[in-house]
């Protein structure tokens, strides 16, 4: 994956740099809205991903993340096989004081002049309530409420796909996809991490949670009374499997030198603060990732099938086979002798590329 470019690039320079198709920059005065809808890739379909709205501290920072955000959206439909391609917005300003339905409708015609070519969904910092306010101005957009006829709370699907991950990437570490008895520590136990606690529990790991806020501990610790409670920093604890469901870039220099795990699989994005450097680093202590965007793809499935009308069961069957997907992309690794986020960025690059040939022939 080509990384973000130094400050000092050149917009042009960074749209080649990491294969943007189209970038829109949306300012309407009156509303207040100003957003950018990064286009990466729409080679195997619409560029779908989320809205994210954020107080950045430039234009550019906001710029850069949106069109990060956005590759890693290709990524991660390509290899979850969706006919999808990759995008996502940012929206800046402050969640908290900037959002009103007038700057929201306004931003929906934005997403309503690229005619399909961009699809959006809630992210960091949106709502359920602003997406309903941007379906009142486009239809392409996606995880709407269930009384909207949408997918409602994407976080059980996602957990599950990340689960899956996990026992794949269990089978290439112990030789078992079992993770009963296993040493798991959950980091976040928020709305993906508090359900996959119950997976693990259900098949008789032994789970250690960590949060920063004592409700969401309360609420695992109540349900399962097995579950322990994390003291001090999670990288002195002994383990087999870290689940990092909190933030990003918890794989870092430090944080690696002290892991004390076999294999690391969990939900949250941008796991690895350098994703060539850490790949590596991890790889050559001998600990196998699952990589994120590979087992967190449940929450992508679950809104592309509201796209072509919601079916639960079926948004199952497709998130149980990020087993496969992960042990294909960790046995890539080991035959190509790389890091495993690597090779599931090659492994999309390889479907978007046999695709696009096809689209090419007549
Ligand atoms: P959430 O906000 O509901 O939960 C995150 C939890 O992490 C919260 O309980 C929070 O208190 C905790 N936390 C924050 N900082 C922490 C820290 N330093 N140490 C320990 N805990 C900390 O979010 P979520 O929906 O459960 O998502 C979790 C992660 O998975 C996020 O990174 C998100 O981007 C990613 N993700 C979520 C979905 C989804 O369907 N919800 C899909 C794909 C990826």
């Amino acid at each position: 994956m080509q990384t973000v470019a130094a400050q000092e690039k050149q917009i042009f320079e960074l749209l080649t740099a990491m294969g943007h198709e189209q970038v829109l920059f949306c300012n309407d005065e009156v509303s207040g809205l100003r957003a950018i809808i990064a286009i990466h890739n729409t080679v195997l379909g619409p560029a779908l991903g989320g809205t994210r709205m954020w107080e950045y501290a430039s234009d550019y920072d906001a710029l850069v993340d949106a069109l990060r955000l956005s590759q890693g959206m290709t990524y991660k439909a390509a290899v979850s096989g969706l006919n999808l391609g990759g995008g996502k917005a940012v929206i800046l300003g402050n969640p908290r004081q900037h959002k009103s339905e007038a700057l929201f409708r306004r931003y929906g015609k934005f997403v309503e002049s690229v005619n399909g070519k961009y699809i959006t969904a809630e992210d960091v910092g949106t709502t359920k309530q602003d997406m309903e306010y941007i379906s009142a101005e486009t239809k392409h957009v996606t995880g709407l409420p269930e009384h909207k006829g949408g997918s409602g709370d994407p976080s059980p699907v996602t957990a599950y796909g990340v689960y899956m991950g996990m026992k794949a990437t269990a089978k290439k570490t112990f030789g078992t996809e079992s993770l009963n008895g296993k040493k798991v520590v959950v980091q976040g136990v928020g709305n993906v991490g508090r359900n996959l606690v119950d997976h693990l529990i259900n098949e008789g790991a032994h789970v250690t949670i960590a949060d920063i806020f004592e409700d969401q501990i309360l609420a695992v610790t109540k349900k399962h009374a097995s579950v322990k409670v994390a003291t001090g920093d999670i990288f002195d604890l002994d383990m087999d499997v870290y689940a990092p469901c909190a933030l990003g870039a918890t794989l870092n220099d430090d944080s690696i030198a002290r892991l004390k795990a076999g294999m690391v699989a969990g939900a949250a994005n941008n796991q690895l603060k350098n994703t060539e450097i850490h790949g590596k680093m991890l790889q050559e202590k001998g600990i196998w990732y699952g990589p994120d965007f590979v087992v967190n793809a449940g929450g992508l499935m679950n809104v592309y099938s509201e796209l072509e009308g919601y079916n639960r069961e079926a948004v199952m069957a497709q998130t149980e086979k990020i087993f496969d997907t992960t042990l294909r992309i960790l046995d890539i690794a080991s035959n190509e002798n790389t890091h495993p986020h690597e090779a599931a960025v090659r492994l999309a690059d390889r479907r978007i590329a046999a695709i696009k040939h096809i689209n090419s022939v007549l």
